[in-house]
């Protein structure tokens, strides 16, 4: 009965949650005051946001399909 009580205590500790950072895969606490989750700080959030937009601006363009400009009579 005393370990039940025991038992109890532990997941109460356990419920701070080990993150891990996608850019870095270093491993934080979630409560971490440098945390920016799901990141692990700040500066991976910027490499995150960047990546991003490098995807959408480095997507292959498709032919371009040239709209004819000033049709000149
Ligand atoms: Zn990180």
């Amino acid at each position: 009965m005393q370990q039940h009580v025991a038992a109890r205590a532990l997941v109460v500790r356990d419920e701070i949650m080990i993150i891990k950072c996608p850019i870095c895969d270093k491993r934080f606490p979630e409560n971490d005051a440098e945390a920016a989750l799901p990141f692990c700080s700040m500066r991976c959030k910027m490499i995150d946001a960047a990546r991003w937009l490098n995807e959408a601006y480095g997507l292959p363009e498709e032919k371009m399909h040239e709209e004819p400009d000033w049709e000149e009579e």
